[in-house]
């Protein structure tokens, strides 16, 4: 991409309205426009870094066998009617009325109308166990949308919803979505622990919030720093397996991890002194299993093996795709601006030309962009006509892991100076070696 043809509208000024790096920092770089409370629009490249977290949740929910589909975001007030909660859910829902006078409301969460797609197709034992997801704007009236795209009104989530016959597949498919967040956390290059969260209505341990550290969360979290040696990726679980997803519950449980609302001081007192992590964290994703409550109130049952009739075992996952931008620059960030890490990058490298005005730099940057084109390297190139010190600060503050910075000099001594953003390193190096490096990175 060309900045010289690109709409890229980076501010120098810091906005008055914003109080986390995370949110100044996106109004900074351009990313993203808010266009009423709690309400953005995405500008090219924050949208670019909001496709990106969501290609890595929907290849590690395919991966862990769950499939996609899409509902939409307005839905009818009858149908919360069945599961009771259009009453019981408070000002935080959008309610809308048709011009036939009809009750809609734009969707704060799936469960109704995810169970009344299910219960109306699925209706004997072979139809489960399935998890079914999508990834879909979001609408809940927040009472006080703040700190940009992370406690917004409209975000985009991703929900999946299992069905089980019993107790036990509704444990596994529970098990199957931990190991697929820690999976899809883990791909971006965040650290997001599994906390034991307050369970939920039908009780049990299957509830966990995955928590980002960052000064700005929301939430108070504890726990064991054996969390951080893991390699989730890399874990050798077959997700076919009830023993291996056994395994690895058991494995995430025995370490310590809790917000607030869970933290048990006495256990907590058992973790070694030296692994005890404490501080704010930010939630990024929510799992847990709440047994029948919608497949009962909604009357899904299904036929057992046995020729019984059961209400399917059902549980949640959600993960706040558009909060991850948020929570990414929490924690991915410096005193020059965002620092992305690669798997979320909205560009690989940004290609600065130093003289836009010289035929040599020129000629040898458009070279390059070709050639970083066709090696697939995403690559920005800033050709516009200016300042050599404002192309730094714009790539330093949209944070692309790679410059590669074309300069009369160095042209004249065969070498390209390469600079990485996390590290700040610097390399000179011919553009042969350079464009081998990026295209391998
Ligand atoms: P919170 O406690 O932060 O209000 P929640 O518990 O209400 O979130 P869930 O219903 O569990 O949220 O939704 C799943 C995920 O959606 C959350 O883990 C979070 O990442 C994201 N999310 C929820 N509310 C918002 C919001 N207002 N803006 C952006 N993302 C959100
Ligand atoms: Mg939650």
């Amino acid at each position: 991409m060309r900045l010289s043809r690109y709409f890229l509208p980076v501010t120098k000024e810091t906005p008055a309205d914003a109080q986390i790096v995370s949110h100044k920092l996106m109004l900074r770089a351009g990313l993203v426009r808010q266009t009423a409370a709690g309400i953005y629009a995405w500008l090219p490249i924050g949208f670019r870094v909001l496709k990106k977290i969501e290609q890595i949740v929907r290849e590690e929910q395919d991966k862990a066998g769950a499939i996609e589909l899409l509902m939409p975001t307005i839905q009818s007030a009858d149908l919360w009617r069945q599961s009771g909660r259009y009453d019981a859910y408070g000002p935080e829902m959008l309610r809308i009325t048709d011009r036939h006078e009809r009750e809609m409301l734009y969707g704060p969460t799936n469960e109704e109308m995810i169970t009344a797609i299910f219960r109306d197709a699925a209706k004997s034992y072979r139809d489960l166990p399935r998890t079914l997801y999508h990834i879909q704007w979001k609408f809940r009236d927040e009472v006080r949308p703040r700190f940009g795209v992370m406690r917004g009104r409209e975000f985009l989530m991703k929900d999946a919803y299992s069905f089980d016959l019993d107790e036990e597949g509704a444990r596994l498919s529970y098990y199957t979505q931990l190991l697929a967040y820690l999976r899809t956390f883990q791909r971006m290059g965040i650290k997001a622990v599994p906390m034991k969260a307050a369970s939920g209505p039908i009780g049990g341990d299957l509830s966990h919030e995955f928590i980002v550290l960052a000064q700005s969360g929301e939430s108070e979290v504890f726990y064991d720093s054996a969390f951080d040696g893991f390699d989730w990726q890399q874990s050798e679980v077959d997700y076919g397996s009830a023993e291996d997803l056994s395994r690895l519950f058991d494995q995430v449980s025995g370490m310590y991890a809790a917000t607030d609302e869970t933290h048990d001081q006495a256990r907590w007192n058992q973790v070694p002194e030296a692994r005890r992590r404490e501080g704010r964290g930010i939630e990024v994703g929510h799992i847990f299993s709440f047994g029948t409550k919608y497949s009962a109130s909604m009357g899904m049952t299904v036929q057992t093996r046995d020729g019984g009739q059961v209400h399917p075992q059902m549980g949640s996952y959600g993960i706040g795709v558009s909060r991850l931008v948020g929570a990414i620059i929490e924690a991915c960030h410096d005193d020059n601006g965002i620092v992305w890490p690669d798997a979320v990058a909205p560009f690989k490298v940004g290609l600065i030309n130093m003289r836009a005005d010289d035929p040599a730099c020129a000629s040898a940057c458009d070279d390059l962009y070709r050639r970083l084109g066709a090696a697939g390297v995403e690559t920005l190139y800033d050709d516009r006509d200016e300042r050599g010190g404002a192309k730094f600060a714009t790539m330093d503050v949209i944070g692309l892991p790679w410059q590669l910075i074309v300069g009369p000099k160095g042209l004249e001594k065969g070498i390209v100076e390469l600079k990485q953003r996390a590290t700040g390193e610097r390399h000179e190096l011919s553009a042969e070696s350079a464009l081998g490096r990026l295209a391998a990175a």
